[in-house]
């Protein structure tokens, strides 16, 4: 019997700078090789948001424009994706999404676009700057190191509950002050990392897999997920940078 997981990509349609649908990509390659399949549907704008559908949610990035068409109409959603995030769903949320999961963001133009609140973080502007450029951050629980493309204005702070998806080796992250980038609150994750995310660090896409497959077909073999060798083994992170090392 096909094994295949659903997947939500909220308000795709509206929410999807730098291509961050690619990390949807990115988790059905890595399900299709263990004999996953994956099944996206987008839901935004006036459509219901069903918590028990779905395995995995990535809400991408967005420009203030964006943010502000869906923010009213996240709050419609505010109960069904606070119940997925408390049950444990697995949820992605990059940038502008990551953002309007806290309570809110001040806009590069100084209105306070309104957040669901479902994680306690919240989102401050800066004068005349945004936080661009190659990002490279440490994760101390896991003891990886993530890397990838930030290009924001807002400034976020993390609630009590959140941890950080990782410490700034190098650029901005959160709020270019505290050393955090990303939050961390049960098997959400939220991030300013473009790239996509997923397509530079297979370790944590291969992470999520496992927990959404875990939930989803508790009797299958992780040990599967875990041996899938990495593709970004072509790229190599130092002092200076990025660098592709292989075609
Ligand atoms: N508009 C938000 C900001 O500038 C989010 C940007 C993004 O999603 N790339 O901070």
């Amino acid at each position: 019997m096909t094994q295949t997981l659903r997947i939500c990509h909220l308000y795709g349609n509206l929410m999807n700078t730098y291509g961050d649908l690619g990390n949807i990509l990115v988790l059905d390659y890595y399900a299709k090789k263990v004999g996953i399949q994956t099944e996206t549907e987008v839901i935004s704008i006036g459509q219901d948001f069903d918590a028990s559908r779905y395995d995995i949610v990535l809400f991408g990035g967005g420009q203030d424009f964006e943010q502000k068409i869906i923010s009213k109409d996240l709050n419609d959603k505010k109960a069904a994706l606070t119940e997925y995030i408390e049950n444990g769903g697995v949820m992605l949320a990059i940038c502008g999404g990551y953002q309007l999961l806290g309570h809110y963001y001040i806009g590069a133009n100084g209105d306070k676009i309104p957040g669901i609140g479902a994680l306690d973080h919240y989102t401050l502007s800066q004068d005349n700057n945004r936080f661009i450029g190659d990002i490279v951050i440490e994760n101390r629980e896991f003891n990886e190191t993530y890397l990838g493309f930030e290009n924001h204005n807002g400034r976020t702070f993390l609630g009590k509950d959140e941890k950080p998806l990782g410490y700034i080796k190098r650029g901005h992250g959160n709020n270019g002050d505290d050393g955090t980038e990303g939050c961390v609150y049960k098997n959400t994750f939220g991030s300013y990392f473009h790239g996509p995310i997923l397509t530079h660090n297979g370790v944590l896409a291969k992470r999520l897999l496992s927990i959404a497959v875990s939930r989803r077909f508790p009797e299958f073999d992780l040990q599967q997920i875990a041996d899938l060798p990495l593709e970004e083994s072509r790229y190599q992170v130092d002092a200076a940078g990025v660098k592709r090392v292989q075609n």
